[in-house]
């Protein structure tokens, strides 16, 4: 049997605590070996990011420097065209054949909109969904169809995630971290510290490149 593979998409403008240690948790609690951290080509309608796709790969890089669990895909920084995880998913699933079982992880801001994600019925035919708890979040669906697509999927059994290639929904207990990289960019716009919210690393890289210091571009971020 194949090792369960799960990825970790987002922006990561920047990667922070909230990114890090819930991942790192539920890792533990599903026995993941390996997170994949896939930073995202922001769509050119979208608001850009404020640091360059190389700044936040070079922010990843500072953050797993010593975190043996996570590695880097830069794939979807690559292609011209904007990051459809579903697009991802299938590229991935062609390259590891059927049986192999992949889990997307995401928080539970990203599960409560996941109906507005491009072909999102698709997305369990191709991995499983690993949720990470997030403050601030309601814990039920929206609507009461979601809200039953959930209670379909949804498993408690750990060994069905490494037994099935794709199509379970996992709401792992992860802890809480009350933390966006929206704030940490504000934080710093505003000369506050951060120093609580992301690896001392990543702080010397923004300080160095001298990222998230000025106003930001009109449109920037949300
Ligand atoms: P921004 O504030 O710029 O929107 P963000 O902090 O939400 O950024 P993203 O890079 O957009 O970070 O998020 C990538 C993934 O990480 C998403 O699935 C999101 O739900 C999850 N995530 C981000 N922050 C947290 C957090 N504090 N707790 C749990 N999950 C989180």
């Amino acid at each position: 049997m194949s090792e369960l593979c799960a990825l970790f998409g987002g922006t990561f403008d920047p990667v922070h605590y909230g990114h890090l240690r819930p991942a790192e948790a539920l890792a533990q609690q599903v026995g993941l070996k390996k997170v994949t951290l896939m930073p995202n080509n922001v769509p050119p309608h979208r608001p850009q990011p404020e640091a360059s796709a190389a700044q936040r790969v070079a922010m990843l890089q500072c953050a797993i420097a010593d975190r043996p669990l996570f590695d880097i895909d830069t794939r979807e920084l690559q292609r011209q065209t904007p990051s459809w995880t579903v697009t991802t998913l299938e590229a991935l699933r062609q390259e590891r054949g059927p049986r192999q079982p992949l889990g997307f992880i995401i928080g539970q801001d990203s599960l409560l909109s996941l109906h507005k994600w491009h072909r999102w019925q698709e997305l369990l035919s191709l991995s499983h969904l690993l949720v990470c708890k997030r403050p601030g979040y309601a814990t039920e669906m929206g609507s009461p169809e979601m809200q039953r697509w959930l209670e379909q999927h949804q498993t408690q059994d750990r060994a069905a995630l490494h037994q099935a290639p794709a199509g379970h929904i996992w709401l792992a207990e992860t802890p809480l971290y009350a933390i966006s990289a929206t704030e940490i960019r504000q934080r710093r716009h505003q000369g506050e510290s951060c120093s609580t919210l992301l690896p001392a690393a990543v702080i010397d890289y923004i300080d160095r490149a001298g990222l998230y210091l000025d106003a930001p571009p009109a449109g920037a971020g949300k």
